[in-house]
């Protein structure tokens, strides 16, 4: 039988109701967990349960608690067959990104989950994630960091929060669902990561990273200032395909500043289904003659936390920028 280690990191799924709004409360939560007949059914594999301290609204998560919860299950990874994290949804998608970098070549399930409704009310959907997410975790057929919701296993770090009252909350729309569960759960093996069990744990740093997204009329000279030699990365959210509007005197000489301070620029797309071509229009070539790296298919949230893994583990500005380009672990559509 598999044993899974449960690790509850906050988020809805384990808040209760106070007066300044739900808040996470891990005395209930805890409670909640060991009286759950499901998890103590014969079918399901055995686990351990632990919480991390604080236990934080999502939206505090930092680098330092992504390589907290990255050094837990380094440390356990002998000990158990697989991982189920319980997480806020607001920052999911980043956790979960993240996390693929840093455990590359775990080969074991790590599944991300948590709920819309905290446990502890009567229609959560807290109850069919983890226990959903258990199962799969248990089976083992996915070795890789996905996030389980609402009846879809995706690829962590090709997921985005989609909807912020919807119990379907996250979408995959760059890449197909690793797994739908319906009255059975129905695996897609052909969209799983290559086994790969060389295992490199990656602690990341706190390095100065900035996004910007582009409307109409954005004003590019009140961001011009901050391209300085402290900025070590920045993800620039286009237009389209990588469409910018560039006829404004300011963004080149920006991205010349950029290169001249070994800044890493990368273009992702605000549209969620989307690659970079930097070719297709004239507005986005500009971008490629400048020396920008295309974030190809991309999410913003995977090439946030790509550039935090690249830039921590390498020194070489132009091999990141290469590596920057790479497929590391199913991130990108190489
Ligand atoms: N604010 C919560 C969090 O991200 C939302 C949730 O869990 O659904 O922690």
């Amino acid at each position: 039988m598999s044993k899974i280690l449960i690790l509850h990191t906050g988020g809805t799924i384990g808040m209760t109701w106070t007066s300044e709004g739900y808040k996470p409360d891990g005395k209930n939560f805890r409670g909640a967990i060991y009286h759950m007949d499901s998890l103590k059914a014969h079918s399901m594999p055995e686990w351990d349960f632990i919480e991390t301290d604080p236990l934080l609204d999502s939206s505090r998560m930092t680098v330092s608690q992504w390589n907290m919860i990255g050094q837990i299950i380094a440390d356990n990874k002998d000990c158990y067959d697989g991982f189920v994290i319980l997480h806020g949804t607001d920052t999911m998608s980043y956790t979960a990104s993240a996390l693929s970098f840093m455990l590359k070549g775990l080969n074991k399930p790590v599944i991300l989950t948590g709920s819309q409704i905290p446990l502890c009310e009567t229609r959560s959907d807290g109850r069919d994630n983890l226990i959903t997410s258990m199962i799969i975790a248990g089976e083992g057929k996915v070795k890789e960091v996905c996030i389980y919701f609402g009846g879809l296993l995706l690829r962590g770090n090709r997921a985005i929060k989609y909807s912020a009252n919807g119990m379907r909350a996250f979408e995959s729309p760059n890449y197909p669902t690793l797994a739908t569960a319906g009255i059975a759960i129905k695996y897609n093996e052909s969209a799983f990561l290559p086994e790969n069990d060389r295992f490199r744990f990656k602690l990341f740093k706190e390095i100065p990273i900035g996004a910007i997204t582009i409307f109409p009329g954005f004003k590019f000279e009140l961001f011009e200032s901050i391209i300085t030699e402290k900025l070590k990365g920045v993800v620039i959210d286009t237009f389209g395909s990588g469409n910018i509007p560039a006829d404004n005197g300011v963004l080149l000489p920006m991205l010349e500043k950029a290169k001249k301070n070994n800044v890493v620029v990368v273009v992702c797309s605000q549209c969620p289904q989307a690659s970079i071509d930097m070719n297709a229009y004239e507005a986005g070539s500009v971008l490629k003659k400048a020396g920008v790296i295309s974030g190809r298919d991309m999410t913003s949230e995977a090439a946030i936390t790509k550039l935090y893994y690249l830039l921590s583990n390498y020194d070489d500005v132009d091999k990141i920028k290469l590596k920057m380009e790479d497929d590391i672990c199913g991130e990108l559509t190489a």
